[in-house]
């Protein structure tokens, strides 16, 4: 169960985010370990519909 501001999430699964990629122009970013910082994975992921950040800190999208 996911659950986001302690409210529980109904339908939901986990979100692939090996689509991210390290910002070169990043500080933070690691592109020879292709590590993505958290920073630039919430701005990436932030705005994607249907998708939430949960408590546990990971990436969940709602089921079709
Ligand atoms: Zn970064």
């Amino acid at each position: 169960m996911f659950y986001d501001w302690g409210k529980k999430l109904i339908g939901y699964e986990y979100y692939d985010i090996s689509f991210l990629k390290p910002d070169k122009n990043c500080s933070t970013c690691d592109i020879y370990n292709d590590y993505v910082c958290s920073h630039c994975e919430i701005e990436t992921i932030s705005g994607t519909p249907n998708v939430k950040y949960t408590d546990d800190l990971e990436w969940v999208i709602k089921k079709k």
